[in-house]
């Protein structure tokens, strides 16, 4: 633990810093909690300047929890498409609902009722409370993880319970209490822009003469996770079937990557087949009455897509057939051309971008 006076400084220098290094971001501009939310939840999903674009189609299309809270979900995942995580768009859309029918549409400003809407963690609860009202909630996000271990040396796995505990009573101990908002966003700014993953500038560092992992030149080895994420591979096989100027799509709603997105019928494989085992297969059979009634198009577009969790082989295969001969009951028909109207994956998008569809 710091001295008062050491702490002074520390906090003296951070502020000083982010005064002088501060980017100009719109959710800094404001007290607004919803606003505040909104942008908090687009940045644990991207990086700063692809949030913007997020951030300002959101606000434009929802200025406020009302508006969000009636709008259809397929909305509101059609906005975030690209974002990736989408359970994110469904809780957004949940808690607006949520704010709208149980707190007359005014964002709760206390923390343990921010912190019990669906979606809100203890980062973004601190998150809201700090930058909306200056309460003194310490936000601990991967930018304060990074800064903390590295210059107090720190190398308790930043994933564990007992690290994730030991940082936020760090970060609780360091908070300036009277200026909770400006510093939990200068803090993680210097993240951000100064102490980054890789190679910081720590020469040219505020921080350098007190940092023990430069002064230790471990600067690289912190902070320190436990876990490797196990990647689970996967095998799409996706079949575009063509019907004049139809296609067959499918909303999916299992509890899975991209719930309630759009997609083309798929087929799920153990391991990377061609269309010639494909053809064979009973989920195949079971969407067309005879695979020989089938004209193969295009022999596969293939690409690889990673997630956080899983590594997914994608092959798209374009099929004509006559709606005669598919069990459509299952399937949605929409126009090719207006497939880009639709909330998809990442993947999808992909697809319809080597197509020229959007
Ligand atoms: S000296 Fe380097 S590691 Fe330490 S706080 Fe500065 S940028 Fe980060």
């Amino acid at each position: 633990m710091l001295s008062d006076n050491l702490l002074n400084t520390f906090r003296r220098s951070l502020l000083n810093w982010y005064d002088s290094n501060k980017r100009d971001l719109p959710w800094r501009e404001t007290q607004d909690a919803y606003k505040i939310w909104l942008s908090e939840i687009i940045l644990q999903q991207t990086r700063v300047n692809q949030g913007l674009a997020y951030y300002n189609r959101f606000i434009q299309q929802f200025p406020n929890v009302q508006h969000l809270a009636n709008s259809h979900e397929e909305e509101v995942l059609k906005l975030w498409q690209g974002l990736g995580y989408y359970s994110r768009a469904r809780n957004i859309h949940a808690t607006a609902k949520t704010i709208v029918s149980e707190y007359n549409g005014i964002f709760p400003t206390d923390y343990e009722e921010i912190i019990r809407l669906k979606g809100i963690g203890d980062y973004t609860a601190a998150a809201i409370c700090s930058f909306s009202q200056n309460k003194p909630y310490a936000v601990v996000d991967g930018n304060v993880f990074r800064v903390l271990a590295r210059i107090f040396n720190i190398d308790t796995a930043i994933d564990t319970t007992s690290g994730k505990k030991e940082f936020k009573i760090l970060a609780q101990s360091l908070l300036d209490k009277n200026k909770a908002a400006v510093y939990n966003q200068a803090i993680m700014e210097f993240g951000a822009l100064q102490c980054v993953p890789n190679n910081p500038d720590c020469e040219n560092c505020i921080f350098n003469y007190s940092c023990s992992a430069f002064a230790e030149n471990k600067v690289q080895y912190l902070p320190v996770k436990s876990k490797k994420t196990k990647v689970r591979e996967r095998f799409f096989n996706y079949l575009v079937i063509l019907d004049g100027s139809y296609c067959f799509i499918q909303k999916r709603t299992e509890n899975d990557v991209w719930k309630n997105l759009y997609e083309f019928p798929l087929i799920e494989t153990t391991q990377k087949i061609d269309f010639s085992e494909l053809v064979l297969t009973d989920s195949f059979r079971a969407i067309f009455k005879n695979a020989g009634d089938i004209e193969l198009l295009h022999n596969g577009f293939y690409t690889k897509h990673i997630l956080s969790h899983q590594k997914i082989h994608a092959v798209f295969y374009t099929l004509k057939t006559f709606s005669t001969n598919i069990s459509i009951n299952r399937y949605e028909k929409t126009f090719f051309n207006k497939l880009a109207n639709y909330p998809v994956s990442r993947l999808i998008e992909i697809y319809l971008e080597s197509q020229k569809i959007i």
